[in-house]
């Protein structure tokens, strides 16, 4: 304790001798950084829900790893979502300036920056472990900044939901014509794609689920994976849990940056900020992995009506090539996302080479 706090005064000196605070605004006119002495003082909005575990909490947590890791010289204030700026507003809020920076996903903005969408996740698309080498290896991340900036922001990857749960049925999925006019809460591109199976594809935000399965408004509904879905108590009203996690296969959250803002940090908070931010983001990966692992246990434990299920074979593969049908007349629509969904379908086919031999190798030789 006693070290991290002489590191902790010995960087503030630091950047207060350095002078970062006048030198940063002198970078970026036009923005003044809300500075207390040699502090950099940021507001995060997130559009996740007060307390919400693993992405507000891994929000605040990543705040906090900032303000340590920077002795105080940036100081992250958190909001959740509706505190400042509703759930969904934090593109906007950002893109203006209104405040510096925000916790949210990019997939909300498809009605913005369709090709954003890629940055989250996509049908079919990469799993965590791909999305991360893609990003950070693959070209990804400067693939990102490179659409964003026309909007004054900078994205950071920050957290990841890892694969979720293809979602809670009460009615049973054995061929693609048991999709025909079902009723399902499922947002984003893995709708569209049911939509081209016959699925009624209902819009309802996370609170109003519940009731909606329950009073049969809807036959079926998507969240996150076993540990959020059992929180808000899925396993009592819905039968059918099916997997996998087709549409949401490795699902990466954003912090994004007032661009002006990230500007006038000095390089090495910079570089805290993108340190922190990986960090969180591993520690979101083992936080949903191990929750995940526990809570399907618990389901099965306390509610035995449970079914897990896996989609068959035939309905994923139908559902592929609906994906590929969506993916082709989003295309066709924006330059932007067809020049993005290109780079992703080469790099997928630079690592499946790799992934066949590695591994889809190894995991069948040490499943039970
Ligand atoms: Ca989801």
């Amino acid at each position: 304790m006693t070290k991290k706090s002489e590191q902790a005064v010995s960087r503030r000196s630091f950047l207060k001798a350095a002078g970062v605070g006048a030198v940063a605004t002198a970078l970026a006119p036009g923005y003044s950084p809300r500075a207390k002495g040699a502090q950099f003082s940021w507001r995060m909005v997130t559009s996740w829900p007060p307390n919400f575990p693993i992405l507000q909490t891994g929000a605040e947590r990543f705040a906090d790893l900032v303000r340590e890791m920077s002795g105080g010289a940036l100081d992250i204030q958190v909001f959740a979502g509706g505190e400042l700026v509703p759930p969904l507003g934090g593109f906007e809020a950002v893109s203006s300036g209104t405040v510096e920076a925000a916790n949210t996903a990019s997939y909300y903005w498809a009605g913005i920056v369709p090709a954003a969408q890629f940055f989250t996740a996509v049908p079919f698309g990469f799993t965590f472990d791909q999305m991360m080498d893609w990003l950070h290896v693959g070209g990804g991340l400067e693939l990102w900044e490179e659409i964003y900036e026309p909007f004054n922001l900078v994205p950071v990857p920050l957290i990841t939901t890892s694969m979720q749960m293809g979602g809670w049925f009460n009615k049973e999925i054995n061929s693609v014509e048991d999709l025909q006019g079902l009723k399902m809460r499922i947002p984003g591109l893995g709708g569209k794609v049911y939509e081209k199976a016959g699925v009624s594809v209902v819009l309802l935000p996370g609170s109003e689920i519940f009731t909606a399965l329950q009073t049969g408004t809807i036959d079926a509904a998507e969240w996150v994976g076993p540990y959020h879905d059992y929180l808000f108590g899925f396993p009592q009203i819905a039968k059918y849990y099916y997997h996998p996690g087709w549409h949401e296969p490795g699902t990466t959250a954003e912090f994004m940056v007032f661009k002006p803002a990230w500007d006038s940090l000095p390089k090495e908070l910079q570089t805290i900020v993108r340190a922190a931010a990986a960090e969180t983001t591993l520690w979101s990966f083992g936080q949903f992995e191990v929750e995940n692992a526990r809570h399907l246990v618990k389901i099965a434990e306390e509610y035995p009506d449970v079914e897990l299920r896996r989609f068959p074979d035939e309905v994923l593969s139908t559902l592929r090539g609906y994906a590929q049908e969506v993916f082709d007349e989003l295309s066709e629509q924006d330059a932007d996302f067809a020049r993005v969904r290109e780079a992703v379908e080469r790099f997928a086919q630079e690592i499946d080479r790799w992934s066949n031999v590695s591994i889809e190798s190894y995991l069948p030789a040490v499943q039970q």
